[in-house]
């Protein structure tokens, strides 16, 4: 059992080795340490594709087209053929659909069309001078190289600067939490001392962040039926949650950041019941409790053998 356990222990040279630092890796940390471990350090495939997720990363691709045809294109075309796309990537992981894959992929193209739509027609959105979407950066943060994606950089006419990050998810964020988000202040790192890639070519742009702007896509979603919140046809809110603050306080988010990559490279996985709901890892989780188990497993393992044949005993009884 000792072996064992030496065996399926990480140094963090190790753990650095294997693992991509990108923000949907430390994202995948601290939504649940033990998923982190089996996602980015044993490198287990993940059981299945959440539709959620696929839907959102679709919907990013078709805002990111959509600008490119200056908001006019058909939005129905410009998601299917984002979604077709975003279905093909890691193709050989089956997709965990709710219902059926046709009824959910109707589903799936009815909202996006409803938020495309009201994207689309948004003023700001078609005034706004987009000086990047979906644009890759990296930074070298206390000698640890992070990648990643930022969504949106728009600058206004009088030059101040907007970083967007476009969320799909049901829950409105808070705009409390934007003060403290460690992905919007690693995205404002990135742009003033990392570099992007441009048309090929990394580039440092060195660009000071004034403002971080969450738009949440729901908002475009329309009430089906009149309630207190709004009238039937009506969109849901307002999509921009802005952090007015002078938040980049660079080196309050490098240590902040330092203190998460020493937490994920020490091999200390646990697990956040939390995330449990969305989680691919859930048989590999339950594995692990019965590797992992104290010797008290022999124990347990004779219980269960000596309650099937209890079971057994029964049923011979039955018959
Ligand atoms: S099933 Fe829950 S606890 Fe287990 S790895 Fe997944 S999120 Fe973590």
């Amino acid at each position: 059992m000792a072996q064992m356990k030496q065996k399926m222990m990480y140094r963090k040279a190790e753990i650095l080795n294997r693992i991509q630092l990108r923000q949907s890796t430390i994202k995948d940390w601290l939504s649940c340490p033990l998923m982190f471990r089996f996602r980015h350090v044993e490198k287990l495939k993940p059981a299945h594709r959440g539709v959620a997720a696929i839907h959102g990363s679709a919907l990013h691709l078709a805002i990111h087209r959509l600008h490119t045809l200056g908001l006019k294109g058909d939005v129905r075309m410009l998601y299917r053929d984002a979604l077709t796309e975003v279905m093909l990537q890691e193709s050989d992981i089956h997709i965990a659909w709710k219902k059926s894959q046709e009824e959910d992929m109707l589903g799936m193209e009815e909202h996006a069309c409803e938020i495309l739509t009201g994207y689309a027609g948004l003023e700001v959105n078609r005034n706004c001078n987009l000086l990047y979407s979906e644009v890759q950066f990296k930074v070298n943060i206390g000698g640890h190289e992070l990648k990643g994606t930022i969504d949106q950089v728009r600058q206004h006419s009088c030059g101040e600067v907007d970083l967007v990050d476009l969320k799909s998810g049901m829950q409105r964020p808070k705009a409390i939490a934007l003060h403290r988000d460690w992905q919007l202040s690693l995205y404002a790192y990135a742009l003033k001392y990392g570099m992007l890639l441009i048309n090929g070519s990394w580039v440092r742009v060195r660009l000071s962040v004034d403002r971080a702007v969450i738009y949440h896509l729901r908002a475009h979603e329309r009430y089906k039926r009149k309630s207190k919140y709004g009238l039937i046809g009506e969109e849901k809110g307002r999509p921009f949650i802005i952090c007015q603050k002078p938040v980049w306080d660079h080196q309050r988010f490098k240590q902040d950041l330092l203190n998460i990559i020493k937490m994920m490279t020490k091999d200390w996985p646990f697990p956040n019941p939390t995330s449990c709901g969305f989680c691919a890892y859930q048989t590999a989780c339950q594995d692990r409790t019965f590797l992992h188990a104290s010797p008290q497993i022999t124990r347990v393992k004779s219980d269960l053998a000596e309650l099937e044949m209890l079971g057994a005993n029964r049923k011979e009884r039955i018959c």
